[in-house]
């Protein structure tokens, strides 16, 4: 039982590995024509090798992280954990915590953190690519390790734990309509929880303004309020999103949107968007969600309540903890194997919500707005097919372009 848990650690990171290495190898396949424009050749030779040295940085993450977790499982340190947190407690709340937390600090947390500042402060910094503060990140990860680790996940574990011990295998069902409302929740919170981490300031009259407006009458798309976000805080990354219902939806564009991208851009931006809204993409996204988290209960019932597990890493009787952790990473091959038509869906949904946008705001638009989020993002040109048809939620920006000069040529031909 152990080896094949090892076996599934190893396999796992194996492919994360593969992932990065056919991306690595492609970096210095040819450019496709139509995107030959977006740098020049030593904009895009520094784009690359910052890649390269990222790619590095996560190499060595890998060679520090797996050996880690094949000692810590090895080695049983759960169960160690476990029983040397029960000389000072019989709580099996606490002692849980206290094991899942301890490893969660050293490993999670600690590490993470140390790579993620390098990343940031090291290697963006050096590429010009970063605009976080020291202050902001370390604000941002106290806030994520509050909220997130301690809030979320430590409190659905207790949560779940509490009702395990009381309804047994029924409580997958419990936890299916508890995740399902969640991610129903979450859906229309994503702007609640950017007010946490952003500030918002009214978008002040302009042309722009007039612009987004005209836009908003023409595809019918109701807008109570425009907002600009300072985004500009965290990096020079452009977006936009839509929050709201009905008659009250408001359109927050990042403050780097506004400064980089001419009006004509901006309202391609924004009337993609609006295709996503029309066609309710967002609504389609759910139930599919909302049924690979079913897929995935389902298979953890099968692993979380198998003791047989919990006593292979020394526990003395079931560790549902414990289980829970391992099912998630014995399940996350399915997880993989559903990515694949998911993001092949995600990719039909983007080209749609591309089409809608050339449609009102016209292609030419769309495509030099494309570019432009491309340059900025710091976007590569040749990813590998592979990854792209494995991992990728778009498609490429040469395949977007494409697509965008397809639908012009069409439209002249029906005029
Ligand atoms: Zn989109």
């Amino acid at each position: 039982m152990k080896l094949v848990v090892i076996m599934f650690v190893l396999l796992l990171t194996a492919y994360k590995l593969l992932l990065d290495y056919l991306d690595y190898r492609n970096l210095n396949a040819q450019i496709p024509e139509n995107v030959r424009d977006i740098y020049d050749a030593e904009t895009y030779a520094k784009r690359n090798n910052y890649e390269v040295e990222s790619t590095k940085l996560s190499l060595v993450e890998y060679l520090i992280g797996l050996p880690i977790s094949i000692l810590v499982l090895t080695f049983n340190v759960h169960s160690r954990l476990f029983d040397y947190f029960g000389r000072f407690t019989d709580n099996v709340y606490f002692k849980t915590f206290f094991m899942l937390g301890t490893l969660m600090v050293l490993f999670g947390v600690l590490v993470d953190t140390i790579f993620d500042w390098y990343d940031t402060f090291v290697i963006e910094e050096k590429y010009g690519f970063n605009k976080t503060t020291r202050k902001t990140f370390i604000a941002d990860s106290v806030k994520h390790f509050v909220f997130v680790r301690c809030l979320i996940f430590g409190g659905g574990l207790a949560l779940f734990m509490h009702l395990y011990f009381h309804f047994g295998n029924q409580v997958f069902w419990i936890f299916f309509f508890v995740t399902a409302a969640f991610i129903l929740i979450m859906a229309f919170l994503n702007h609640f929880f950017s007010k946490m981490f952003n500030k918002f300031a009214p978008l002040e009259d302009s042309p722009l303004k007039d612009r987004i407006l005209s836009l908003a009458a023409e595809t019918m798309y109701p807008i109570k309020r425009i907002l600009v976000m300072d985004g500009s805080k965290r990096s020079t990354r452009l977006n936009a999103y839509f929050t709201g219902f009905g008659k009250n939806k408001t359109i927050v564009l990042f403050d780097t949107l506004i400064e980089k991208m001419d009006e004509d851009e901006v309202a391609a931006v924004l009337a993609h968007e609006i295709g996503h809204a029309k066609y309710r993409h967002t609504l389609k996204g759910l139930p599919i969600s909302i049924f690979v988290v079913a897929l995935l209960l389902f298979a953890a019932q099968f692993i979380v309540a198998r003791d047989s597990i919990s006593l292979a890493f020394g526990f003395d009787e079931l560790n549902i903890a414990f289980g829970l952790n391992i099912s998630l990473v014995i399940s996350s091959p399915l997880l993989l194997l559903i990515n694949l038509p998911l993001s092949a869906l995600m990719r039909k949904f983007e080209r749609d919500a591309d089409a809608y946008a050339a449609k009102y705001a016209g292609a030419d638009n769309l495509v030099s707005a494309l570019k432009k989020l491309a340059r900025e993002n710091y976007a590569g040109l040749t990813p590998h097919p592979m990854v792209v048809k494995l991992t990728h939620s778009h498609p490429t920006i040469s395949q977007r372009v494409e697509h965008l000069s397809s639908l012009k040529i069409s439209s002249l031909e029906n005029s």
